[in-house]
């Protein structure tokens, strides 16, 4: 027996695991397979429902005594940005948010220097006595530590003395990490471990329900997060007064300790996964949107975390860390991304009492339950290389979870394509609009390193020549110019990689010279053109499926290797799914094509312009279109084209480190290849490391004909 499937069985049994066993799961455990795990286990727990509640953030100062070396929010006073709320400033928000409907206030901020006792009695009773609708969630266990010591009283005095206040509940921030070793370095004056769960072992007796989290991602390891997830668990044991466990990802900016790199998406789920089954004491395990940023907080629903904490409207100590996910999120929004995790919105109060539950999405539940036994039997057959029918493969995508979609598209990507590993092609973008010599002084340039900070080899460079790109106008109407540009600079730098991009506007170069199709690409091809694929500014949706199917097969006839674009779209609702059926249409259409002429290096997975695809639903559909396209090498995901949440964020700021962290989670389930990476706005050896960091092997993809190379990558493992 494998040591994963000995813990799935003592898991399966009710057995706990130890810490050698979560280190395990931590360090060895593929991604699909602890996912499945935990997300098995948290169903056990939870079923389908996802948990959020309406409430606000309120920090009412940032100027705090202590200086923790990873905290971008505290201030002293008198510094530039230190702030504090009156009474009535707090009272206003207070106001604001029980008028929205909101059943709490989440109340956290520094340790300030001249605000006594007192004052903090004074704000919780004065927002209890004018909203008593409101919960109200505050201090953590260092705020409860340093007003009880200012008070001089016990920390169960100052508990009594808070709840009698209006105090309902603690949240679970200040335990950071336990570990004295890693303590020590990040925050050494601050409440010490034994202290702070002591705190919360007293208010548990104390009758007050306490929140716990963990922060990840700087500088501990593994074994000081198992360490700390089972001192929790232990007080757990011994009290039951952990309503929810909550893994805050570090946020990188504005700290002493150095470090800017944001977590790893791939890290985030196996920490989110783990803890789930390591604290099995536990009920509720949070997906903390505010800094797992939106995308990875929903994809997480499907690995152990059932809840995604609320509609917070403002939130400051993550936001000055650098957090990038806005501030606040609509009610509807999170409707949204729970059900399109396959998931069950259920609003709570902060005790996890149900206030509300959506019987259409139990619903669906049911159904999807009602297919598993189905849909499972329907992967084992591709699993073993049978293909299915357009209605089998209809019915998984719509019913198979994300794991069992992700383990069979894994298993074809292993048979199909020659690298098992993600690749990538750095590029060129041509963009000059001026001469013909201008644009191979551009090609010169690369190939002389004169003008780029890049360390790729150029000839592992592809150079794109967009003529759809709005920029660029020199040769949209000119086949002769084209030709001639592309044989020159294969004579002068023979096997360079051009790639020629919009399939509309190479018809039109025909059209312009009125020349059939097949004419246009015979020259091109005769003048050394290997490799043509979509635009990234051109619209197809106006050209059949037939006339596109054509065309790739035209270009396939006289030897010019292509990338289709494939796009899944929905309606721009968030509750809509994906319209599969007209998706599995076409890629059934391009695996004919391939069939027939062996001429695809792949299809381009893509959302539609104006579709709401969520990441979750673009990782379904990247295993989708692997299953399907079983005899074509690539299943492409355009790092530039994967979907993030953004545009439903307030702030709407996010960059495209999101990308980044759904770029190894999109090539672990099953897409083989994230298309090319202009070296002239982004840094595809950043994307390397990030990916490998993340545990999947990746390469340079050296040239248009989609033949990967072991070179330029520490990780790779053919
Ligand atoms: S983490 Fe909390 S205690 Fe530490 S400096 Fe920041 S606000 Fe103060």
């Amino acid at each position: 027996m494998s040591a994963l499937s000995d813990i799935q069985s003592r898991i399966e049994n009710g057995q706990r695991l130890s810490d050698s066993d979560a280190l395990f799961l931590f360090e060895q455990t593929d991604l699909i397979e602890l996912g499945q795990l935990a997300n098995k286990f948290n169903q056990t727990k939870n079923s389908r429902s996802v948990y959020y509640n309406v409430n606000r953030h309120i920090n009412p100062t940032n100027i705090c005594v202590k200086s923790c070396k990873f905290c971008a929010f505290s201030r002293k006073p008198g510094d530039e940005g230190a702030y504090e709320y009156s009474l009535d400033e707090i009272l206003a928000k207070a106001r604001d948010v029980a008028s929205q409907g909101a059943t709490e206030v989440h109340i956290v901020g520094g340790l300030h220097p001249r605000w006594n006792f007192q004052s903090y009695l004074q704000m919780l009773s004065a927002i209890k006595d004018q909203f008593p609708q409101l919960h109200i969630k505050a201090f953590t266990a260092v705020e409860i530590d340093w007003l009880a010591a200012k008070a001089r009283l016990s920390v169960a005095e100052a508990l009594t003395q808070l709840k009698n206040a209006g105090l309902g509940s603690m949240p679970g921030g200040g335990a950071e990490i336990f570990h004295p070793e890693i303590r020590t370095q990040i925050c050494d004056t601050k409440t010490d471990a034994e202290r702070w769960l002591d705190i919360h072992r007293t208010a548990h007796k104390a009758g007050l329900k306490t929140n716990c989290t963990m922060l990840y991602g700087h500088i501990e390891n593994y074994s000081h997060r198992v360490d700390h997830m089972r001192r929790l668990r232990e007080l757990q044991d011994e009290t039951g007064g952990f309503n929810v466990f909550i893994p805050l990802a570090f946020q990188p900016h504005d700290n002493e300790m150095g470090i800017k790199r944001y977590t790893l998406g791939v890290d985030d789920l196996r920490t989110i996964a783990v803890s789930r089954l390591f604290l099995d004491n536990f009920n509720h395990i949070k997906s903390y949107w505010i800094m797992l940023g939106p995308d990875i907080a929903q994809m997480a629903l499907n690995f152990g975390a059932n809840d995604l904490d609320g509609t917070v409207t403002e939130e400051k100590i993550s936001r000055m860390a650098g957090g990038r996910s806005g501030m606040v999120l609509t009610k509807s929004q999170i409707h949204n991304m729970i059900r399109k995790a396959n998931r069950t919105p259920v609003e709570r109060d902060t005790l996890y009492n149900q206030i509300w539950h959506d019987d259409e999405d139990l619903r669906r539940s049911a159904e999807r339950d009602e297919h598993r036994d189905e849909t499972s039997m329907l992967l084992y057959k591709v699993e073993q290389g049978e293909a299915l029918d357009p209605k089998q493969q209809a019915s998984v995508a719509k019913f198979a979870s994300i794991f069992e979609l992700g383990q069979a598209a894994s298993i074809v990507k292993k048979r199909v394509a020659k690298s098992p590993f993600g690749t990538l092609l750095p590029s060129y973008p041509l963009l000059n609009d001026g001469p013909l010599e201008s644009l191979q002084a551009s090609v010169d340039d690369v190939f002389s390193n004169s003008n780029t900070s890049h360390d790729i080899d150029p000839k592992k460079i592809c150079f794109t020549l967009d003529l759809a790109d709005p920029t660029v106008d020199c040769f949209k109407h000119d086949l002769d110019s084209l030709c001639s540009f592309i044989s020159g600079a294969n004579a002068k730098y023979p096997n360079i990689a051009i790639s020629l991009q919009g399939i509309k506007s190479i018809w039109k170069l025909g059209q312009v010279k009125d020349l059939a199709l097949e004419e246009v690409l015979e020259r091109l091809s005769t003048s050394g053109l290997t490799n043509i694929e979509s635009s990234l500014y051109e619209n197809e949706e106006d050209l059949t499926t037939f006339e596109l199917i054509d065309f790739h097969r035209k270009c396939h006839q006289v030897d010019i290797n292509t990338i289709a674009k494939i796009e899944i779209s929905s309606t721009y609702s968030g509750g809509s799914e994906p319209f599969w059926d007209q998706f599995i249409y076409k890629a059934g259409e391009y695996k004919k094509l391939h069939q027939e002429t062996l001429g695809l290096l792949g299809l381009s997975l893509e959302v539609a312009a104006g579709s709401f695809i969520t990441p979750l639903e673009f990782i379904r559909a990247i295993a989708v279109l692997r299953i399907i396209t079983d005899n074509i090498e690539h299943t492409f995901v355009p790092f530039t084209k994967i979907p993030t949440l953004k545009a439903h964020s307030k702030d709407g700021d996010i960059g495209s480190d999101p990308a980044l962290k759904l770029a190894a989670i999109a090539i672990s389930f099953g897409g083989s290849d994230l298309g090319q990476i202009p070296i002239t706005d982004s840094d595809p050896n950043r994307l390397i490391e990030e990916l490998e960091l993340s545990g999947v092997p990746t390469g340079i993809r050296n040239n248009t004909r989609g033949q990967s190379t072991s070179e330029g990558s520490t990780g790779l493992q053919p």
